[in-house]
């Protein structure tokens, strides 16, 4: 059997020793492995394109790409140019920072994987800790080479892709679904020395809600949290209720001319 192709990519940059420690174990697996990475951090940069300006494209090494651009611009450009032709697999990570919950749609390393399976790749998204060790990073990166092994073989549901959160000493792994945070909290205000006022969003400290399934509650037990998500973002729950509410009535008035 011929070696299988993966892309990886992440949204911490290039340099980042998340990324190298994936791209290792892949290779290590027996994996062709292709990095292209943003040139910077692109953390939260979700599923942004860039449209508005051009991409270039650096290779820093056999194999290794850096992009002037997004998680999503660089699978777009692995898939479409660097590569050839389609791989068997994209990986986006491993993310310095879990990806739990809600913090999956500001998520660029979420994102890559995103990109890969709208393109139609089987895809998976890893994170760890944010001051992972290098030992930590290791160990993540070798229990997403086996998932990836599992995942070419198997090949994943339609539309799906998979969220991975690797705590350190992981000691066992768990299917999850995505879990909740309360954010009442909401932001941190702060004065600046003239006595402006000025805001960070997003790192105010929040709960969750308490759920044995959650991705969150696995991690928190340190075990590895296995989170099938969605590319199609329909709310099939939501359609029979907005069934009952007759929306076509607001067209009703509407002249078509
Ligand atoms: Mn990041």
């Amino acid at each position: 059997m011929s070696r299988p192709r993966i892309l990886v990519t992440n949204d911490d940059g290039i340099r980042a020793a998340g990324l190298a420690a994936l791209a290792e174990a892949l290779a290590a697996s027996g994996a062709e492995v292709t990095v292209v990475a943003p040139d910077r951090e692109q953390s939260a940069a979700s599923h942004a394109m860039t449209i508005r300006s051009p991409l270039r494209i650096a290779q820093v090494g056999a194999g290794w790409y850096a992009v002037e651009g997004t998680p999503t611009d660089c699978v777009n450009l692995g898939v479409f140019h660097l590569l050839g032709e389609p791989p068997a697999l994209v990986v986006s990570g491993i993310n310095a920072g879990y990806n739990l919950g809600e913090d999956v749609t500001y998520s660029g390393t979420v994102a890559g994987a995103l990109e890969g399976r709208i393109l139609g790749i089987p895809s998976i998204a890893v994170s760890s800790t944010a001051d992972a060790t290098d030992r930590t990073l290791r160990s993540a990166a070798r229990v997403a080479a086996r998932l990836a092994e599992r995942v070419i073989e198997r090949g994943l549901p339609a539309d799906s892709l998979l969220n991975v959160n690797v705590p350190p000493d992981a000691r066992g792994l768990r299917l999850t679904h995505q879990g909740r945070r309360d954010f009442r909290q909401g932001l941190i205000e702060r004065r600046d020395p003239k006595g402006r006022e000025y805001y960070w969003i997003g790192l105010a400290p929040s709960e969750w809600e308490p759920d044995p399934g959650a991705d969150h509650a696995a991690v928190g037990e340190g075990i590895v949290s296995v989170t099938p998500l969605h590319s199609d973002m329909t709310c099939h729950r939501a359609i029979p209720v907005l069934a009952e509410w007759a929306l076509e009535d607001v067209m009703a008035d509407e002249d078509p001319r």
